[in-house]
């Protein structure tokens, strides 16, 4: 993965998201074979461009409390946050998905993530199957409009 820098985050994800996208999904899938999900078996990974260039990765973590799960998109999230990669002043460049991320994940993004932010889904999420590397790009703003801010 190449490196970025904040000022070209925003012509690097315009210009090599065609790069990135199936790259950033692989890793996404590739965390989802990590999940622990014994209770739903629903196994999501996520995988999260920084600005720096560095992928951070999460899969869902479920709990038997159900109430204490915490889906790929958190996990990748908080460790991102913990590793001292992504903040206030250092929003993230995109996030791959395997599946439609819940508003509470969105609600958490959007806490660092611009509304034009890209959000990398498979194809095959909305539309079936579909090949491997397929996917779609959703902005943050289409699947969350209205943002909770105090
Ligand atoms: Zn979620």
């Amino acid at each position: 993965m190449t490196k970025t820098d904040g000022k070209n985050l925003r012509a690097y994800q315009a210009d090599l998201l065609p790069v990135y996208a199936p790259q950033l999904l692989a890793k996404a899938r590739e965390a989802a074979g990590r999940a622990y999900a014994p209770y739903s078996h629903f196994y999501v990974g996520a995988a999260l461009l920084l600005a720096g260039g560095e992928i951070m990765t999460g899969c869902n973590v479920e709990n038997a409390s159900y109430g204490a799960t915490v889906c790929a998109e958190r996990v990748a999230i908080f460790a991102a946050v913990a590793a001292g990669l992504l903040g206030p002043d250092m929003p993230p460049a995109a996030l791959a998905v395997t599946a439609q991320p819940c508003a509470l994940c969105l609600q958490v993004l959007a806490e660092f993530a611009p509304p034009d932010f890209p959000i990398i889904l498979p194809a095959e999420a909305e539309f079936g199957e579909a090949a491997d590397d397929a996917y779609q790009v959703w902005r943050l703003s289409d699947m969350l409009p209205k943002v909770f801010h105090l």
